[in-house]
């Protein structure tokens, strides 16, 4: 599950069925990612790899990118009675 519930516009993606811009919604279901057409009602399930694991293929980084990555990882574990 990549996207939340929350439909949200693809900014400049096209519809394979109708060809219509700007008309494709993301939005997760039951822990699956669809997208789906607002102009013909075109529904399709989405498959990919999760975001996270472009981290675990990144090779040579830089100081400046560990930093960034620590922050991001350490942020949606901070507890707020320190
Ligand atoms: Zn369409």
């Amino acid at each position: 599950m990549v996207y939340s519930s929350k439909r949200r516009f693809v900014a400049g993606a096209v519809c394979p069925r109708c060809s219509e811009m700007d008309k494709l919604v993301v939005y997760s279901e039951d822990g699956k990612d669809f997208r789906e057409c607002v102009a013909c009602g075109y529904k399709d399930e989405m498959h990919f790899k999760p975001i996270a694991r472009e981290l675990d293929t990144r090779v040579n980084l830089t100081e400046e990118d560990k930093q960034d990555i620590q922050v991001i990882n350490i942020l949606p574990f901070e507890k707020p009675d320190h």
